[in-house]
């Protein structure tokens, strides 16, 4: 069989499982009349990654139908892993499920299998990054999820009933109304990917980038680059510049010795997975010291490839101590040594910081911040953590002062952003499972008696009763 036949056969099971699975299946939703001529949202999702698209599913599902999801790429582009993700394979246990919903049809293992063909499957040792890409192309496709492209929200502003979402679609502006709407915004959806300024107030922008931009690696051909970081990001840029003729590679990370024990396996187990944002702020912010201070080391494919390569050489203990030009050439003195590199690469992560999101700019000011809410240990201070937002358990964000904005409840913080309060695995692929089903029913609750009261449809019918006298 074709895989084209596979993967209609595999469509039709699923549609199946979905009508054996869909009860309750009606709209329940209140429309809300919105300002003259203007549709409401029930929910808007900003991000068409993979959680957008799994909290769209998720929604429609539970009879939540009037929603949109944005999102500022083109069609496909969405996330990292067409646009600067490197690595060969995901990092992702492959048996991991959540994006399905319960509908084994929705699995990437069944879209795998429907693909590549029966068995394929058992060879796989991770998901590669284009076919789980690929995968969830055919999951927007097959579920006719309404995302729109290219459209990009650039504020979001708290009006008497709903959210005014401030957008630009190639350019020109626009506004969108929605009672709810969710930032599944990624990785730096709570920040931005940075580079250190020590690092960016030294050197001319085009010499120095961050690893997870999208980087045009000829540029590198006969380069001397030099990288800092020692995370997956940073290990996948080596490659990426020696596979594209760089002369050199010198990857320089801070720490003593490479980390080789990766902490979030050690969460993926259910009662942390489903409840950990119950547990209180004192163990929160533990576990975010935790991860904090425990980086995950790179994986083990991209750093045994790397140093296949030759002109790879990895520093450890080699923090960048000064950086600055000189012959047009790049400076670098670490502890043991100096550097020259024609090119600088930062693999440094991502730093909260919300008021720099556009989306927010008219937000961030009023949302509670850990760092309003809750006071560590000195030995457990960290500006960081305390720089992200301190969410409610529906991943809505809080007011900082009660009162000033408390539409705010209607925003969800659905990105890393989220890490803090409701564990480092939750926006992920292995959160999904448990942290995407969330309902709009305490918003209906005011209409619920009346909703009940009004019902009027007959279940059974029977001829006119005769009278006793006839
Ligand atoms: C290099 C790399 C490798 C990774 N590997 C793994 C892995 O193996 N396993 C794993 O679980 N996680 C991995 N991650 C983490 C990964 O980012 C997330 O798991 C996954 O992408 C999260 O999906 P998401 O939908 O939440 O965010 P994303 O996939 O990042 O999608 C967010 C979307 O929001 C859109 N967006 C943002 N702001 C706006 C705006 N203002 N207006 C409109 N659209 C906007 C973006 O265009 C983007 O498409 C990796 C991350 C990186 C950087």
């Amino acid at each position: 069989m074709t895989a084209e036949r596979r993967l209609a056969a595999l469509e039709a099971r699923l549609r199946d499982e979905a009508e054996r699975l869909a009860y309750p299946a009606g709209d329940w939703v209140v429309p809300l009349a919105g300002p003259p001529g203007q549709r409401v949202y029930d929910v808007a999702i900003v991000g068409g990654g993979q959680s957008g698209l799994v909290i769209a599913h998720g929604l429609m599902r539970d009879g939540v139908r009037n929603i949109v999801v944005l999102d500022r790429n083109p069609e496909g582009l969405e996330g990292p892993w067409l646009t600067y993700a490197r690595m060969a394979i995901l990092r992702t246990p492959k048996h991991q499920v959540g994006s399905d919903h319960g509908l084994p049809s929705l699995t990437a293992r069944a879209w795998y299998e429907a693909t590549y063909g029966p068995g394929s499957w058992d060879a796989v040792v991770r998901v590669g990054r284009e076919d789980w890409m690929a995968y969830l192309r055919w999951y927007r496709a097959v579920l006719g999820l309404p995302v729109r492209n290219d459209v990009e929200v650039v504020d979001i502003r708290c009006e008497a009933r709903w959210l005014a979402l401030s957008t630009l679609t190639h350019g020109v502006p626009g506004t969108l109304h929605a009672r709810r709407v969710v930032l599944a915004t990624g990785y730096d959806g709570g920040g931005a990917w940075r580079i250190p300024p020590v690092i960016a107030d030294a050197l001319p922008p085009e010499r120095c980038v961050h690893a997870n931009t999208v980087i045009d690696f000829a540029r590198y051909r006969d380069r001397r680059v030099g990288i800092l970081g020692h995370g997956a990001g940073a290990f996948d840029a080596a490659v990426a510049a020696l596979q594209h003729g760089a002369r050199s590679v010198d990857l320089c990370f801070r720490r003593a010795v490479l980390p080789t024990v990766n902490p979030h396996r050690a969460i993926e187990f259910v009662g942390f997975l489903k409840d950990f944002c119950e547990a209180d702020d004192a163990l929160r912010w533990r576990v975010a010291h935790h991860f904090e201070t425990h980086d995950q080391p790179p994986a083990q494919h991209s750093y045994d490839l790397a140093c296949s390569l030759p002109g790879f050489a990895m520093h450890a203990g080699a923090p960048w101590l000064e950086v600055g030009m000189a012959d047009d050439q790049v400076r670098v003195r670490t502890p043991a040594r100096r550097f020259a590199f024609d090119e600088v690469i930062c693999a440094t992560g991502a730093v909260p910081d919300l008021a720099c999101r556009p989306e927010l700019r008219s937000l961030a000011a009023d949302i509670a911040l850990w760092r309003d809410r809750y006071t560590p240990p000195p030995e457990l201070a960290s500006a960081a953590i305390g720089a992200h937002p301190y969410l409610g358990r529906h991943y809505e964000f809080l007011e900082r002062e009660p009162g000033r904005a408390p539409q705010l409840a209607w925003l969800y913080g659905y990105n890393f952003g989220a890490a803090v309060s409701m564990g480092p695995h939750s926006t992920s692929i292995s959160g999904h499972k448990y942290s995407v089903p969330r309902s709009l029913f305490l918003e209906q609750q005011d209409d619920v008696l009346a909703r009940i009261a009004a019902h009027r449809e007959p279940e059974i019918t029977w001829p006119p009763l005769q009278s006793a006298a006839e």
